[in-house]
């Protein structure tokens, strides 16, 4: 996952898009891997483009950038990646008009026609199939990787309500269709520290080499959660179901007298 934006790097936005979206694929068969930040800059864009297509994933995706001003270069990337030419994409187009005659209409904008910002959206690599966005103008796009069959990577718009739509509406569906590929199973102590959990979660490591244990304080809550995760389903709840007979003896430390 390729987040892109100047606003993640310098912290005045948090990276919500990222973590949405890798909560949504852990329950896809392609749970999320490595997720980068990088600026808008078409260059840094293209190389870790690049690095995604040379990589093992079957799905990538590309977030942010594809806005109407210049600092919005991520398709221009995508181009310059995969060398091939921006050629303007007649779908696309067409729903960017529908949206500024709606928006003239609604009174937001002083003219029906598009501007050449609206255009610039317009310009997609070619061979890339242009996705609906219904809650906005920028086109989100799916394109073929090179390397096994079906690899795709898919770019998609920055505003946080745009992305979700497009990800519930029209990437689920299609894209990342199928059982999924991890199973998590959780258990949640009280009161009891983290380091208590030490020598049980060694045990449960060399008990289950196929199992991936995880131990998460979550102070707010007052809680320590405790994940286990396996391609087997069954084998996680086995897992899950070890914890809980291993750390049956633990217990929190008694309250202070008085
Ligand atoms: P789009 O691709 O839809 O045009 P963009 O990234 O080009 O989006 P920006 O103006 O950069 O457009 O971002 C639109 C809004 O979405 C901004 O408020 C921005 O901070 C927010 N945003 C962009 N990326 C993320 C992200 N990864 N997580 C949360 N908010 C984000
Ligand atoms: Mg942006």
């Amino acid at each position: 996952m390729i987040a892109v934006g100047d606003e993640l790097l310098a912290g005045h936005t948090a990276d919500t898009n990222s973590a949405w979206l890798a909560d949504r694929l852990r329950r896809t068969p392609f749970p999320c891997r490595r997720i980068v930040v990088v600026p808008d800059d078409e260059p840094a864009i293209a190389a870790e483009l690049a690095a995604a297509a040379a990589g093992p994933a079957a799905r990538v995706f590309c977030c942010g950038g594809l806005g109407p001003t210049p600092d919005d270069v991520t398709l221009a990337a995508v181009a310059a990646a995969f060398r091939v030419r921006l050629r303007e994409h007649p779908v696309a187009l067409a729903h960017i008009g529908d949206v500024v005659a709606r928006m003239h209409r609604a009174g937001w904008v002083p003219s029906p026609a598009i501007n050449p910002g609206n255009r610039k959206m317009a310009l997609v690599p070619e061979g890339a199939e242009v996705l609906r966005n219904r809650v906005g103008m920028a086109p989100p796009v799916v394109l073929g990787l090179p390397g096994a069959a079906g690899r795709r990577l898919l770019v998609l718009p920055g505003v946080p309500i745009e992305l979700r739509t497009v990800v519930l509406e029209e990437v689920l569906p299609v894209h990342l269709a199928g059982e999924p590929a991890v199973a998590v199973e959780e258990v949640a102590y009280r009161g009891i520290g983290e380091s208590s959990f030490y020598s049980i979660l060694r045990t449960l490591a060399a008990t289950f080499p196929d199992v991936r244990f995880g131990s998460y304080p979550l102070p707010a809550a007052g809680e320590l959660v405790i994940r286990a995760t396996a391609r087997d389903p069954a084998r996680a709840q086995l897992a899950a179901a070890e914890l809980r007979r291993l750390a049956e003896g633990l217990r929190p430390p008694p309250s202070p007298a008085g």
